[in-house]
């Protein structure tokens, strides 16, 4: 018998109705789990009895974070209906090609992107939509809606969400999240992330991400936690919410940038962070200097290895290992396997490199509308990440880099990250990012693309000795580019591909001078 997917909110409704769920904090709406259950079941009702979306259905969400997101996730679950979260950085035509390819019937979309999201909307035949905020169309449907007295009967092989990935690498593909992969995510993260009712967790990453979905907003409303939802991330804003002993944050996520844009901001060095049990980082390679940064202020920044189609996490670094074992994003969690593989399909040694493969409940059962993507990215259940992985003797792994974007200089192997994490070490870079560009006599040699700090000076003959001294000849970068910043994705994460498309050319260029 499949299991049924089980409604975590009205649990909490039942067993602490007056616990606070959520706070927006833009708004200031702090919803307790009784509040938050009913108005799930109101916005279930409308959605179905006034909007006709019933199981299967997507319903899209266009807003910056607020708390209303997650009430649209919830009541999707109770309709067996499909939330559809979408990144607010998109423009309309890359809207249109992901609202084209999961073709949702409702538009939810907050006042902010009202232009785009019903740009998106009339382009895509969408049927609905409904405006979030004061005086919009979402509260009085809440309103005016029933509660929703008796759920559909969902299980947790039923599709949830579908989650497009950050697009780091190429187009966002449609991850499909089934209700088991969020459950065995929560189950796997509760442990190692000291996730329980006791949790107040603040949430800055985007909610149309899975780092900011799951890292650790659901597993926090899955413990009957509390959950502070941040508008868009502020690093200010960020350190004094966690340093106000009032809001009692304990738990907080980030992706390395999160925490670079922290270190950086004047408030850093005289915030109290004591009150935090947690504070994890994921989604992107975390250079060892920032870590250090964190550790000089008492925090031992918890790595984690995840990513879109397993939910995210795969890989967690235990407390208590984080400041020994920088660097490494720690041992699988509960309930998921991992090999690493080399390019013949065995299996490597200890200290090899290979590619990480991933299996378990947590695992996408594949990409929306993506059968060629569906069939090169699996073999036999476990699911190919792309990532240069190794595993040292004691089991933690070592997530290297993104095979896309190593490359190869004089038939040696370059992976970017560790270029990166030496260029960190100088204290005047405030971002840095290696890319491999084309070179007659190499093959390809590495650019090193760095934005320093305010008021500090670094040449490109810095760059360069201090690269001498700690790599090995074929790693150090052979030109260094200097820019104000660099090219993110809505994650945060460095986005490659335009920096490549940008500076690989004026290499061209400057060989053609030469
Ligand atoms: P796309 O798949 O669209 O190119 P993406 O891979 O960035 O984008 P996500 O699912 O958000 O989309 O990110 C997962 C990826 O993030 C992983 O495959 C890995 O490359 C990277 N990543 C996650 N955690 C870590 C980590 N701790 N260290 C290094 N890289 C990480
Ligand atoms: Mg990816």
């Amino acid at each position: 018998m499949p299991v049924r997917y089980y409604d975590w909110i009205a649990h909490h409704s039942r067993r602490t109705p007056d616990k606070t769920a959520v706070l927006d904090l833009a708004s200031g709406r702090r919803f307790t789990y009784f509040e938050f259950n009913d108005r799930i079941a109101r916005l279930a009702t409308h959605l179905r009895d006034a909007l006709k979306v019933s199981r299967g259905d997507r319903v899209a969400v266009l807003a910056l974070n607020t708390t209303d997101t997650l009430e649209v996730q919830f009541a999707c679950g109770r309709l067996g209906a499909v939330f559809l979260p979408l990144n607010t950085r998109l423009t309309v035509p890359e809207l249109q090609f992901i609202a084209s390819d999961a073709s949702p019937k409702v538009m939810i979309y907050d006042t902010d992107l009202a232009e785009t999201a019903l740009s998106v909307a009339t382009l895509c035949n969408v049927a609905s939509a409904l405006l979030l905020g004061p005086g919009g169309s979402y509260e009085a449907g809440i309103a005016a809606g029933k509660p929703l007295a008796r759920a559909e009967d969902v299980t947790l092989d039923d599709i949830s969400t579908i989650m497009y990935t950050s697009g780091t690498t190429g187009h966002p593909k449609g991850a499909i999240i089934t209700h088991g992969m969020t459950f065995w995510n929560c189950v796997n993260l509760g442990g190692p992330a000291y996730i329980n009712p006791s949790t107040v967790l603040l949430t800055v990453l985007p909610l149309f991400h899975t780092g900011g979905l799951n890292c650790y907003t659901n597993p926090a409303l899955h413990a009957g936690g509390t959950v502070l939802i941040m508008r868009a991330f502020d690093p200010g804003q960020t350190l004094q919410l966690i340093g106000d002993p009032a809001q009692g944050i304990n738990v907080f996520f980030g992706v390395p940038a999160i925490y670079q844009f922290m270190a950086q901001h004047p408030a850093f060095a005289t915030t109290d962070l004591s009150r935090l049990i947690i504070g994890g980082v994921g989604g992107a390679p975390m250079p060892v200097p920032m870590l250090k940064a964190w550790e000089a202020r008492g925090v031992a920044l918890q790595q984690g290895y995840g990513m879109t189609e397993t939910s995210p996490s795969v890989l967690v670094l235990d407390r208590e290992d984080a400041a020994r074992k920088a660097g490494s994003a720690g041992k699988p969690v509960l309930h998921t396997e991992v090999r690493i593989v080399r390019p013949d399909g065995s299996d490597a040694d200890i200290g090899e490199l290979g590619e990480l493969w991933v299996r378990g409940p947590n695992v996408t059962p594949g990409y929306w509308n993506r059968p060629e993507a569906n069939k090169s990215s699996f073999t036999d259940g476990w699911l190919h990440t792309g990532d240069a992985t190794r595993v040292d003797e004691q089991g933690f792994y070592y997530i290297v880099d993104r095979w896309k974007d190593m490359y190869i200089s004089g038939g040696e192997n370059v992976y970017p990250a560790e270029v990166e994490n030496v260029l960190h070490q100088l204290g005047a870079i405030a971002e840095a990012a290696v890319i491999g560009i084309p070179d007659a006599q190499w093959g390809e040699v590495g650019m090193a693309i760095v934005a320093v700090k305010p008021g500090q000076k670094l040449s490109e003959t810095d760059v360069m000795t201090h690269c001498a001294a700690n790599l090995a000849r074929f790693k150090c970068p052979r030109q260094v580019r200097f820019v104000d910043a660099l090219p993110r994705n809505a994650t945060g994460k460095i986005h490659k591909p335009t920096l490549r498309k940008e500076f690989s050319v004026t290499s061209e260029v400057d060989k053609a001078k030469a």
